[in-house]
């Protein structure tokens, strides 16, 4: 068996100690006789490890005492209609700050739902470089939150902190970015993000959400787009998606045994300098426009001097067992996925890979 280098955007790498664990216990998990796809969600052995995610994961990510956890299903793309759904109510508005693609498609699905307003764009020539100040923000009256998308993984951007604005929630998308590093959670109302990043399989969807606006959600909706109705059942209103919540539960306890989140954020940083690093050293071969101050630790977006020079470090990349290495089609070019399963020593043979392609071929 030969496992590759894997820097795919997502669904991408899970630490090599969980897969194991998780191959060991499928035939028979926890001495049940059966594997964790087999078992009710009603059982007690199950909604042990329900439970067990949901206060690791809030004692992990440091998720203060008045937020729930909610396991769903549906990707973050569902939340861009739960959300409005749910948050919004009559004579309501909310504001979005419009960063990439995913944050438009939030924008367009709430404005089915009620009339939103951009809080600001950075969209420059069909396309996005950086992240807004602060300033540049307008929140309109009566906005019952305020969105935004923490990291941009199609263009490589991320907040590096998150604004605030007075009496109005943030809501954030942190698909991309969720539990990578430590945050404030002061202005934060909700935070959604897919698992499938830094924290498990696609399938499964977190949801952080604080208790005043559980109870401020709307009343009309049908239960399954419901916050309350999830808030109210422990996320078992209906059955979860029981795999990705065991993963998760093995992810969590990877990551406490690295050192929990402070060595997650270190080694992000740590990753991030070394990557960054070596482009910087050579601007006129790996290019990007991306503003320094917006870069992303998660996702770093570059172009070669030309197309063909791409399709041949992505070919040779294949052959040396590096693979998730192509930019999102609208963008082109090289993207790096580097999430929480990739190490240094993963990124330091990525970046050999790229000295020895620059050497060759500038
Ligand atoms: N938001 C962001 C920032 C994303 O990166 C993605 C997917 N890559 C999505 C939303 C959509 O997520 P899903 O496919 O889980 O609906």
């Amino acid at each position: 068996m030969k496992r590759v280098l894997n820097f795919y955007p997502g669904p991408s790498a899970l630490p090599i100690e969980v897969l194991e664990e998780a191959k060991e216990e499928l035939l028979d998990w926890n001495n049940t006789g059966m594997s964790i796809t087999e078992i009710s969600h009603r059982s007690k052995e199950y909604e042990q490890i329900h439970n067990e995610t949901q206060e690791l994961f809030k004692e992990l990510f440091f998720i203060p005492d008045n937020y729930k956890v909610l396991l769903l299903q549906g990707g973050a793309s569902l939340q861009f209609a739960m959300v409005p759904l749910n948050l919004i109510h009559e004579g309501e508005t909310a504001s979005y700050v419009i960063t990439g693609r995913f944050a438009k498609n939030a924008f367009k699905s709430a404005e089915k739902i009620a009339s939103v307003y951009t809080g600001a764009s950075t969209e420059e020539d069909g396309t996005f470089y950086r992240i807004p100040s602060k300033n540049e923000i307008k929140i309109e009256k009566h906005s019952a939150y305020c969105h935004i998308t923490s990291n941009n993984t199609i263009y490589g951007t991320q907040w590096k902190e998150f604004p605030s604005f007075e009496g109005i929630p943030l809501v954030v998308d942190m698909s991309s970015d969720i539990f990578s590093r430590k945050i404030d959670f002061t202005p934060i109302g909700l935070i959604y993000a897919g698992a499938q990043k830094n924290l498990g399989p696609a399938g499964l969807t977190l949801i952080i959400i604080r208790n005043d606006l559980i109870e401020r959600s709307k009343d009309d909706l049908p239960d399954i787009l419901s916050y309350k109705t999830h808030a109210s059942k422990n996320s078992l209103f209906n059955t979860p998606p029981c795999f990705a919540i065991y993963i998760m539960n093995k992810v969590l306890k990877w990551a406490k045994r690295k050192g929990g989140l402070d060595f997650i954020e270190k080694q992000n940083n740590e990753k991030a300098k070394l990557v960054y690093g070596m482009i910087d050293s050579y601007p006129e071969f790996f290019i990007t426009k991306v503003e320094k101050k917006s870069r992303s630790n998660m996702n770093v977006v570059f172009r070669l001097p030309s197309e063909d020079l791409e399709k041949k470090m992505l070919e040779e990349a294949q052959k040396e067992g590096i693979i998730g290495l192509k930019g999102h089609r609208s963008v082109g070019g090289i993207r790096i996925s580097m999430y929480n399963a990739n190490g240094i020593k993963e990124i330091k043979t990525l970046i050999n890979f790229l000295n020895y392609f620059y050497r060759k071929n500038a």
